[in-house]
């Protein structure tokens, strides 16, 4: 049976919209891309010293183990280039599954939902907009009640619509 996962993308370095819409046209390889969040301009968290982010979330119809959805992810961000060293630091593509189906999984390697998801603007912004009614599992709070009952002072701006492919 099919699984709806949810996974938050990330760049700042180089074109970060464009490396965005790289990181969705290969997600495609991992499964069926459902939807796809605005983009969304966004203050880095954790790390000042770099250049703010592109952030965004799509929706993917996936029959792949959560383990073999991380691969494909880290697959993506190697091809697009990404180095791994500072944690938090800059980078060219970052996607984390944020859900997956109504799964929790508590895995050092692998934690779902997403450990971080329910305090940071940046994901539950664009998580909000295409899933309002997606429920994080171990919360039991919708996309939509996270985000309202947010306290994240970082700033998180929807961009334009030009910078979505059309
Ligand atoms: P953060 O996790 O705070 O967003 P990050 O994305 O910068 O930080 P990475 O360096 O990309 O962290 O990933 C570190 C490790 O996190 C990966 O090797 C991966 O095994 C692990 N990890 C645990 N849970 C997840 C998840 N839900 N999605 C992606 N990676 C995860
Ligand atoms: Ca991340
Ligand atoms: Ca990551």
């Amino acid at each position: 049976m099919p699984v709806i996962a949810y996974i938050g993308i990330g760049s700042n370095i180089g074109d970060a919209t464009a490396n965005c819409r790289k990181a969705i046209e290969l997600l495609s390889e991992a499964g069926r891309v459902v939807s796809v969040s605005s983009f969304y301009h966004t203050e880095s968290v954790g790390r000042h010293e770099q250049d703010d982010f592109i952030n965004a979330v799509a929706a993917v119809e996936t029959d792949r183990a959560p383990g073999d959805l991380l691969k494909a992810c880290q697959s993506i961000e190697d091809r697009l280039g990404r180095k791994r060293g500072v944690h938090w630091g800059p980078r060219t593509a970052d996607l984390d599954i944020l859900l997956y189906g109504d799964l929790v999984c508590g895995l050092p390697e692998l934690t779902i939902p997403h450990p971080h998801m329910a305090l940071r603007k940046f994901v539950l912004a664009p998580l909000a907009e295409i899933a309002p009614d997606a429920m994080h599992p171990r919360l039991c709070r919708t996309a939509s009640q996270l985000y309202r009952e947010l306290k994240d002072p970082h700033t998180v701006i929807k961009c334009r619509q030009e910078t979505k492919k059309t």
